[in-house]
């Protein structure tokens, strides 16, 4: 029996694998450095884990399905219920590994992404106490009910950016319906998975219910999705990926859900409440550097405003300060791997190369303070004058950099809008409710704000249209993506 992770030495330790209610070490003995993007440093070891691991899990997995498939759904609230406190309970040692492990401030680790992971659990937990199953009375023939039952092993891959918050936004609603799961951090930030391991573990997670096999997409995630017993693909991660995962799934017929990237229309009318819509703008262009699969990284102002609107959010942009990210009073923190900062960094010079200005940013600052001199930083940037069909306003960065456009009516901007290949999210500005209804209607993405940006209920359906994926996760969405519904026909005689 091994503990989560060994010791290293005094600045490091070597995380390990969560597989059959045990943490234990890859089978192949390789492991990978995790480094801290705030310093360049790496800091801890994780799992260069393969196939022999996935394998590993799919067995505990299995033999953990029989027993948690057929306990009682109250019994398996409570457990999810336990996870979540102990979770909260935990707040700190989480939001200061997530922290670390991603560059992102303290502050935000602590206020939104620990906080997150504990609601998807609680929501779960109790959203199982409260499903009801339809029924069809066939005129005199017959009487149909459905039963909606677990699938079995679901395959669970996140990215880097929210850690914790995405890989238990799969993991709840996984095994609150009774399936057991393999799942699959970024080998960038395996910290949080760690120590959620360890939590469901106190709260008396069956052994095998959750197994972590952590490692690369091609040496842990390609396994998984080509897996034949695991039926069920939850994946979030980029649309390249994306179609790798659909083209694994594909030719096993299994059950995919595909949440993939964005880049998200922001339009701002005349006639908004600017100071919302540009305190709403900055937070959508530049919370978690940016690296948010909803920000709004197209902004579109409408021109009466323009001029008005693009002082006002510069000037309130730069005043966002970039620091290390366990400094209290920093907002930006630092940008997840240098392969991600060299990415934005091209994006930048591609604008200056496609005609556009950069109206605030677009050089790397100078290190805040000694700890971080070797840290991934980027400041807040913002660009103008790009045409909308040019490649930095149709490809995701994934980093603080916005474009802001103007335009002069309201089929113009929908246009824009739609002038991309992605349909995740956008946001609308205005205090005319019907063009809040009919832009609506006809903006091609999966959620559209109006007023507002992120307020997320976890009810509602989330996903995207188009190359930003197939599917919904979310309340009623989840437990029927979880399931396999089953038709019962009763005669009747
Ligand atoms: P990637 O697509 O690179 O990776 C996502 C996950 O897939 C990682 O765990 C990765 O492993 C794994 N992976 C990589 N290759 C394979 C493969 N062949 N088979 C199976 N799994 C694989 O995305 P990023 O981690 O770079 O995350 C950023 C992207 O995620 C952005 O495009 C963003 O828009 C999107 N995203 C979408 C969200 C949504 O809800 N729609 C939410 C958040 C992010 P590893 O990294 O360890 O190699």
């Amino acid at each position: 029996m091994y503990t989560p992770c060994d010791i290293v030495d005094k600045d490091s330790v070597r995380i390990h694998n969560f597989i059959g209610g045990e943490f234990v070490p890859p089978i192949g003995g390789k492991y990978l450095d995790n480094i801290e993007p705030a310093t360049g440093q790496p800091y801890s070891l994780v799992p260069d884990s393969d196939s022999r691991d996935v394998e590993r899990a799919v067995d505990a997995a299995e033999k953990a399905f029989a027993t948690w498939s057929r306990t009682p759904a109250a019994e398996r609230s409570s457990i999810l219920l336990r996870i979540a406190e102990l979770i909260d309970r935990d707040l700190d040692k989480f939001a200061r590994a997530e922290s670390i492990d991603t560059g992102k401030p303290l502050s935000l680790a602590r206020g939104l992404d620990i906080p997150r992971a504990s609601s998807n659990f609680r929501f779960f937990a109790t959203a199982i106490l409260h499903t009801e199953n339809e029924a069809h009375v066939t005129d005199g023939l017959a009487f149909n009910y459905t039963l909606r039952q677990p699938r079995g092993i679901a395959g669970l891959i996140s990215p880097w950016n929210l850690p914790l918050y995405l890989l238990s936004w799969k993991i709840a609603p996984a095994i609150a319906v009774g399936n057991t799961a393999v799942a699959k951090p970024s080998e960038l930030t395996p910290m949080t998975a760690l120590l959620l391991a360890e939590v469901c573990h106190e709260a008396g997670l069956p052994a095998g219910v959750l197994n972590i096999v952590q490692g690369t997409g091609p040496n842990v995630g390609s396994p998984i999705t080509a897996h034949p017993k695991i039926g069920t693909i939850s994946f979030t991660g980029g649309t390249v990926t994306g179609r790798k995962v659909a083209e694994a799934c594909a030719p096993l017929f299994k059950k995919v859900s595909l949440e993939l990237g964005g880049k998200n229309p922001n339009i701002i009318f005349a006639d908004a409440d600017l100071d919302a819509a540009i305190a709403g703008s900055v937070r959508s262009s530049f919370a978690n550097q940016g690296q948010v699969c909803l920000c709004g990284s197209r902004v579109f102002v409408e021109r009466p405003a323009y001029a008005e609107f693009v002082g006002r959010f510069i000037e309130k942009a730069s005043q966002l300060r970039v620091g290390d990210p366990l400094e209290t009073g920093t907002d930006q923190g630092a940008i997840v791997s240098k392969t991600q900062l060299d990415k934005v960094k091209f994006y930048v010079d591609l604008a200056r190369q496609e005609g556009g200005e950069i109206a605030l940013g677009g050089s790397a600052p100078a290190p805040p303070n000694d700890r971080c001199k070797n840290g991934y930083f980027f400041p807040p940037t913002v660009i103008t004058g790009l045409p909308v069909a040019c490649r930095v306003n149709r490809e995701e960065i994934f980093g603080p950099v916005i474009t802001i456009t103007p335009f002069d009516r309201e089929d113009e901007v929908i246009g824009y809008a739609n002038d991309t290949e992605y349909g995740l999210a956008s946001s609308v500005w205005t205090q005319n409710l019907n063009r809040a209804h009919r832009m609506a209607e006809q903006i091609h993405s999966g959620t559209v704000w109006v007023n507002c940006w992120l307020v997320r209920d976890l009810r509602v359906p989330f996903g995207g249209m188009k190359q930003s994926g197939v599917g919904r996760e979310g309340g009623e969405e989840a437990l029927r993506f979880f399931t396999e519904p089953k038709n019962v026909c009763i005669a009747k005689n």
